[in-house]
């Protein structure tokens, strides 16, 4: 199966399903959260009419009048008086245009006389320099769609619009858990044939990221009985993601019991590296079953965990953004699978990173991202590819 065919499955399921369980957070702590409602505008920005420059506010048909006299002086935060007809008004940036008045002139454009009166040099049209009432947003205006996931630039702008509590999603809870005889616990020195577990600490901190409350269930060995145990109590999670165990080997466990209960809906994707990513249920729940090489890990849960879960969260925009890069590298051999290769950008190209091997983390930490190579694809030099940046929220 590719892995678009395996995303619309997913996905299709996902939305199916979605989370709907939700709460009221302070503006301060809804970062990254999922927004449960849509929101409208309650106030017209700038609620008045405010300058756009430090300078004089007036009349524009009392240009034919200069030099006017300043009838008052407004900073940002007072009130101001309407304007006196054939006068003009010193003002700030940000303060409000005393009525009547339609027009500031930046003070580097005016000249004051002896007598404190104002000139205007230069052109002004009416209007200039002005902000009016609602020229952001107006009342009743949609700011943020439902399934939006907020972020800094987001709060702001419901900061402007004094909104200080938001309904969000309440964080789904998913269970993690590695598998793997040869994983030592944490903090332990390494026996003879043991590795440290480094795919609990990744995917915990991505799901994390991703708005997910996680429930560690460490690691478990490649014992059936065990297995079978901590999948009982995975079930009190609304998701189970693994990694490990999802091959063909002997001592992949995870696999195993899915297919022998006989709960498996996809397995074995045309994807390098993630070949044996598995989706299947634990008795209803489902489990995203990721292989246990960290770099096919780390790829599918960017490429199938983290649409799956954003969908079932109800938000729309569930694909890592792709921007399209030119790769300063060939690709004479084509592959049978879709392949996600690490590269770093360098000058507005793709370098190759010499490390592709699934088993290893280390390439991608000095990747900025993954080069998307479609199967049976070969290109040159200079080819232009889609690239799926780290840096854009993926991670
Ligand atoms: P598996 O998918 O269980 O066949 O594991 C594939 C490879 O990934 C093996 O070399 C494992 O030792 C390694 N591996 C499995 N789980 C982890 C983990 N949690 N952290 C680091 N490496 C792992
Ligand atoms: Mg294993």
């Amino acid at each position: 199966m590719t892995v678009d065919e395996a995303l619309e499955q997913l996905l299709a399921l996902a939305r199916q399903a979605p989370f709907s369980a939700r709460e009221q957070v302070p503006l301060g702590q809804a970062d990254g959260r999922v927004l449960a409602e849509e929101l409208r505008a309650t106030l017209d920005l700038p609620p008045w009419a405010n300058s756009a420059m430090d300078g004089y506010a007036l009349r524009h048909d009392d240009l034919a009048q200069q030099p006017l006299p300043v009838s008052q002086v407004v900073f940002a935060g007072q009130a101001p008086m309407p304007l006196q007809p054939g006068t003009c008004a010193r003002v700030f940036t940000g303060a409000p245009v005393p009525a009547g008045a339609d027009s500031v002139q930046l003070q580097e454009n005016c000249e004051v006389d002896g007598q404190g009166r104002v000139s205007v040099l230069g052109a002004l049209r009416r209007g200039d320099n002005i902000r009016v009432q609602g020229n952001e947003i107006r009342r009743g205006a949609a700011l943020l769609a439902a399934g939006t996931r907020l972020d800094p630039i987001a709060l702001g702008v419901l900061a402007s619009q004094g909104i200080r509590q938001v309904a969000v999603l309440c964080r789904p809870k998913v269970a993690l858990l590695s598998s793997g005889d040869e994983l030592a616990g944490a903090g332990a020195v390494l026996e003879p044939g043991q590795i440290h577990d480094s795919n609990r600490v990744v995917l915990a901190a991505l799901l994390e990221r991703l708005g997910c409350e996680v429930l560690d269930l460490g690691q478990v060995p490649d014992d059936p009985t065990r297995l079978r145990a901590v999948l009982d109590e995975a079930r009190q999670a609304q998701v189970i993601v693994s990694s490990g165990g999802v091959s063909v080997g002997d001592a992949d466990c995870i696999g195993a019991l899915l297919r022998e209960a006989g709960e498996v809906q996809l397995w074995k994707l045309a994807i390098k590296p993630g070949k044996p990513f598995t989706f299947a249920r634990v008795g209803g729940v489902p489990l995203l079953g990721l292989p246990g090489n960290p770099g096919s890990a780390l790829v599918t849960f960017l490429l199938l965990a983290r649409p799956y879960l954003l969908a079932r969260m109800g938000v729309a925009q569930v694909q890592p953004l792709r921007v399209p890069v030119v790769a300063g590298f060939a690709w004479p051999k084509a592959g049978k699978r879709q392949e996600y290769l690490r590269v770093r950008l360098e000058g507005g190209r793709a370098r190759l990173l010499e490390n592709q091997s699934s088993a290893t983390l280390l390439s991608a930490t000095q990747a900025d991202g993954l080069l998307e190579v479609p199967a049976g694809e070969t290109f040159a030099a200079g080819a232009v590819l889609d690239f799926i940046g780290f840096a854009a929220g993926v991670v």
